[in-house]
């Protein structure tokens, strides 16, 4: 008779058994079992290992009962690995189990415990990604996020519409073909600011699991783009630091990158820096007056490519601070705020006769350049003053109330819009840039650059553009008024 595990045969054997045993039970009783410990499944064999909770040595020896949908095998140790057949992951979902008994035996006590384990169903895993060239006119990107199921099941694919930097992921279900089509605006952005990877997740699904996997894609740059440099005086540059200044020019960069061109163009922009007045920050645009009067010379090359003022520079931005003064470092959200606001304004936000002749009042009525009559109205009499360019009133849904207030506070011009120093929402072309501030162009202001004749796409923030702001930095202005009509002495 097997005395670790003993079978008696006949009667007397099993007298004797009895005997034995209950003596054994009373000088030599078997270990209490304690909590099993099972651990999490293979994904790839199902293969679960764990400890049957019996303490281990001293002669114990282990066996168990086998689960009808696996195999398991114990250790002297007091372990196990349970093994589920194919046929078990396949017919299994998120929950399903199996059981099989485990017994410790100690000469010839033993004691038993029921032991648990999950039955793993499979899983999607993503195989080696294959990612196509771009196309160099389209900048389409085909490739394929395959996937293969760990117990066979079929997969199913799927993916966002839109990928990351907002182009066109298309992917066939049942094969994980993709095909990926960048936006303009990306295309944009990458001829201007260099940004060039975009992203989308393909899910693949097994019934009953998802598996994700990135795809990152190449994206073309446009092949004619505004360029917008900042160049600085030497006073500037000396007081501004480099990291404040490349973040400058990222927004410059990323504000040229709503526009589109046939034929590419660059606009220079002095960034100066003077000590001393009153702090304030204000864009001066290079204009050139014609019959039907001022505009900026930074639109008109622009909109037609052609130079009016040859190597000169379309226009200044002028802080009149160092960046000592405010933190510099630890605000470059908010100063490229501000630098992307003045840009605006160099591009003929408020300083164009163009601008000036979408002005309206409350009820629509134009106003028309130098007209006195509605001089009140700059101060928030009779309602204040709008925009009334078609674009700008389809997106906005109605006039767009300009920041006209009475009283007149700083800021005040029809060159911004109706915004409070704190506005919940801010925009871009508020009087203030908001905390947080404005760094994006909403679909009101895009329609008022539209207006101004220039084509624009919408353009997502890019990733790795906003960067820490501590709203301490206000844009303040000089407090003269704006003069209705006039381009080239607005200072805000
Ligand atoms: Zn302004």
């Amino acid at each position: 008779m097997n005395t670790s595990n003993p079978k008696p045969a006949n009667g007397f054997q099993q007298f004797l058994y009895s005997l034995a045993k209950s003596i054994n039970d009373i000088l030599d009783p078997a270990p209490e079992p304690g909590t099993p410990v099972v651990g999490i499944p293979d994904i790839y064999t199902g293969v679960v290992t764990g400890s049957l909770g019996f303490p281990a040595g001293n002669g114990l020896t282990f066996t168990s009962t086998q689960p009808a949908t696996g195999t398991v095998v114990v250790g002297s140790d007091g372990t196990f690995t349970y093994t589920p057949t194919l046929a078990a992951r396949q017919a299994a979902g998120l929950s399903t189990v199996n059981d099989f008994t485990a017994t410790v035996h100690e000469g010839l006590s033993s004691s038993t415990v029921s032991v648990t384990v999950p039955v793993d169903p499979g899983t999607p895993v993503a195989g080696a990604l294959t990612v196509g060239t771009p196309d160099s006119s389209t900048g389409v990107v085909t490739g394929l996020a395959l996937f293969t199921d760990t117990v066979g099941r079929s997969v199913t694919y799927s993916a966002p519409t839109t990928s990351t930097a907002g182009g066109t992921v298309i992917i066939n279900p049942t094969t994980g073909a993709f095909t990926y089509t960048p936006s303009l605006a990306a295309r944009n952005a990458s001829a201007t600011t260099g940004a060039n990877i975009d992203t989308f997740t393909v899910t693949a699904n097994n019934g009953i699991r998802n598996a994700t996997e990135t795809v990152a894609v190449t994206i073309v740059p446009s092949a004619t783009y505004v360029t917008i440099n900042l160049v600085w005086d030497p006073d500037s540059s000396a007081h501004w630091p480099s990291d404040v200044r490349s973040a400058l020019q990222s927004a410059a960069n990323y504000l040229a990158s709503y526009f589109v061109v046939s034929s590419s163009v660059t606009v220079t922009v002095g960034f100066t820096n003077y000590s001393g007045g009153t702090y304030g920050v204000y864009a001066q645009p290079a204009s050139s007056c014609t019959s039907s009067g001022c505009e900026p010379v930074a639109r008109t090359k622009i909109l037609t490519g052609v130079d009016i003022n040859g190597a000169d520079a379309e226009g200044s931005i002028n802080f009149n601070y160092f960046p000592e003064l405010i933190g510099g470092g630890a605000n470059k959200g908010s100063l490229q705020a501000v630098t992307m606001h003045e840009l605006m304004h160099i591009l003929g936000w408020g300083t164009s006769a163009t601008y000036s002749s979408f002005l309206t009042d409350i009820n629509g009525n134009h106003v028309a350049a130098g007209d006195s009559t509605f001089n009140a109205n700059l101060t928030g009499a009779n309602g204040g003053l709008y925009f009334g360019g078609p674009n700008a009133v389809a997106a906005n849904g109605g006039l767009v109330k300009l920041y006209t207030p009475d009283p007149y506070a700083p800021g005040s011009s029809v060159a911004h819009l109706d915004g409070l120093l704190n506005d919940p929402v801010p925009r871009l072309m508020n009087p203030n840039p908001g905390n947080p501030p404005a760094r994006v162009l909403t679909p009101t202001e895009l329609g008022v650059l539209k207006d101004l004749g220039y084509s624009v796409v919408p353009q997502p923030a890019l990733a790795g553009f906003l960067i820490l702001n501590l709203g301490l930095l206000g844009r303040k202005r000089s407090r003269s008024r704006v003069v209705l009509g006039a381009a080239s002495d607005t200072r805000h």
